[in-house]
């Protein structure tokens, strides 16, 4: 969501013939995208602050901003405490962002705008992409559902989705720029609802565009994962065959403490169902360790449920109390040095299952869509499977965009390794 933003902001000022430097160093105006939904993230923001200032150091008329969740977090704490910075914008204020440029030139005052907003959702505002496979769209901004551990609510504000037509325009306009996969991205991208449309609507909307080869979309909430969207996913080749289900924790009391609306056995039978529309299907999560009073048997579970359901993948956090949640203020009983360990375990035990799925592929056929340079070396590609893995494979004439067929070889850590099956 942030790499749109920030890719929002760049075309709010281009349109207002602001040009991207090359780097900071060159800059006269810098703006720091941040995030607050862990303090490790806001901790890595007031670092990058301290190499910016090195900037308005040698040339004091920068003028360095801070946008996103962490703005709307901090407020003036960030003026006050980084005298670096000129000003601090929340994330519904950046329509008029060159306005605001254009006020500080003239007045040279600091300021402050993180008002939310229940409607802004930057329709006829279009981000300016990077050339590439995959453009995220933002089809809606905001989160109601106020997990009890959980700052989005918070610094994004009230759930709200952008109108159906809005999002299949941005959607011609990357096929036109020669984007090929398309995520649309959302707090809680699956309670998208706008007019008569609902989620499923819109994907089948968007698939309708012509020149789209893979749709992706993330994070739905588990709770809104229902029949018609999982019909719409198998009637729908384009439409990848990958869901990213965060289930935060295997344990129903933390679940109920989380604020998470589903029980251990609701998530596992939606598993089932899912499995049972999308035999194949990719599945990956989010989870957190060591949420306020998680006993050792409730970490347990997490790890019983991640046995269970064999995720592809995980990301995996550990608890980091935030402010003006509720959870902020349960007794927290588990020492650091304890929710390092779960978060190790819990890494391994994927790490291990990420492994043997991976084996499991060897001999099977995948169609991979081809991204760019392996990271080891240029004469081999990397890709992606409809299902979202990681296939790495020697290059023979194809290039970027196009789709392979390759048959699995070979399976190391989280990338597979591919082989042609016929020369393309
Ligand atoms: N809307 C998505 C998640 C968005 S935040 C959902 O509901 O699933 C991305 C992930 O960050 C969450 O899934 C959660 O695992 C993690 N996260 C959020 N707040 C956190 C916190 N306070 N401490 C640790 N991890 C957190
Ligand atoms: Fe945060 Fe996701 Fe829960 Fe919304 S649904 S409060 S974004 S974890």
């Amino acid at each position: 969501m942030n790499v749109y933003d920030s890719e929002l902001v760049a075309g709010i000022l281009e349109e207002k013939d602001y040009q991207p430097a090359e780097s900071y160093e060159e800059a006269d105006a810098i703006f720091v995208n941040t995030c607050a939904i862990r303090e490790g993230a806001e901790q890595r923001v007031l670092a990058r602050l301290g190499q910016f200032k090195t900037r308005k150091d040698a040339a004091s008329d920068t003028v360095i901003g801070v946008l996103g969740c962490m703005a709307q977090n901090l407020k003036d704490k960030i003026l006050t405490e980084q005298p670096c910075v000129d000003f601090v914008l929340g994330p519904d204020t950046y329509r008029n962002l060159s306005g605001l440029l254009d006020q500080y030139h003239r007045d040279e005052e600091t300021f402050i705008n993180t008002r939310l907003s229940r409607h802004e959702v930057y329709d006829g505002m279009f981000p300016s992409r990077q050339e590439g496979i995959n453009a995220w769209i933002a089809i809606s901004r905001g989160c109601d559902k106020f997990c009890t551990f959980c700052i989005v609510p918070f610094t994004r504000g009230r759930e709200r989705s952008r109108p159906v037509e809005s999002i299949t325009e941005e959607v011609r306009r990357v096929t036109d720029q020669g984007f090929v996969e398309i995520t649309l991205l959302g707090q809680n991208v699956n309670s998208y609802r706008h007019d008569r449309y609902r989620f499923p609507d819109l994907l089948q909307a968007v698939a309708a565009v012509e020149g789209v080869k893979r749709i992706r979309y993330t994070s739905p909430h588990p709770r809104d994962v229902d029949d018609s969207l999982l019909q719409v996913m198998r009637d729908t080749p384009r439409i990848c065959n990958h869901i990213h289900l965060p289930v935060q924790a295997g344990s129903t009391e933390v679940l109920r403490r989380m604020n998470r609306t589903y029980t251990r056995d609701e998530y596992l039978r939606l598993v089932d169902k899912i499995r049972t529309y999308l035999p194949e299907c990719g599945l990956t999560t989010d989870l957190i360790v060591g949420f306020p009073g998680e006993t050792g048997a409730q970490f347990r579970e997490t790890l019983s449920l991640m046995e269970e359901v064999r995720y592809d993948n995980a990301f995996m956090f550990k608890y980091s109390p935030r402010p003006y949640t509720k959870a902020v203020e349960f007794p927290d009983s588990v020492p650091e040095e304890e929710k390092s360990r779960r978060l190790q375990e819990v890494i391994d035990l994927q790490n291990t299952i990420t492994l043997e799925n991976n084996r499991r592929l060897i001999g099977s056929t995948a169609a991979v869509l081809v991204e760019k340079d392996s990271k080891k070396s240029d004469q081999q590609w990397m890709g992606r499977t409809d299902e979202n893995r990681v296939v790495v494979f020697d290059k023979n004439g194809e290039l970027p965009r196009d789709v392979v067929s390759l048959r699995i070889a070979d399976a190391h850590g989280v990338t597979l390794f591919g082989e042609h099956v016929r020369e393309t």
